[in-house]
């Protein structure tokens, strides 16, 4: 009973010590996802808007026809628009975490057979999930 009780507690301290960790990693891989998606859409509007720029400035010096400059405006204003429309969608959703966290928990779940394991109560052991007696010891792992 007493082994029990030690066993519990170390395992509290255990998940106590590594539950902050894990934590940390995800608060990081979530930055870096925010601002990928970020730095992506501002690049885009960027490089959308220096073309509308590039392409005003060309037909201001008599380089494009009155018809063509219509229809690439246009098709670029779409785009711009399309953007705009993205990145006010981020600033404005109140789902973002939760739209954070599912890209964090799907890019887990790529390698999620490789990282997932159980750990054997008898001897610590790292197991795979899918094992249902402990490699070393041959302790069962299901309770
Ligand atoms: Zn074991």
């Amino acid at each position: 009973m007493v082994y029990l009780f030690c066993g519990i507690l170390s395992g509290a301290i255990l998940v106590a010590i590594c539950v902050p960790l894990f934590r940390k990693d995800d608060t990081l891989e979530s930055t870096i996802i925010e601002e990928t998606e970020w730095d992506l859409l501002q690049r885009k509007k960027d490089v959308v808007l220096g073309n509308i720029q590039d392409l005003d400035f060309e037909y201001k010096c008599g380089k494009l026809s009155e018809e063509d400059y219509q229809k690439i405006r246009g098709e670029m204003s779409a785009e711009a628009a399309l953007v705009f429309q993205e990145i006010e969608s981020i600033e404005s959703s109140k789902d973002l975490d939760a739209l954070i966290r599912r890209e964090v928990s799907a890019r887990k779940n790529k390698n999620k057979t490789a990282s997932q394991t159980a750990v054997c109560p008898s001897c610590k052991a790292q197991n795979p999930l899918t094992n249902k007696f402990c490699a070393d010891c041959g302790a069962n792992l299901k309770h």
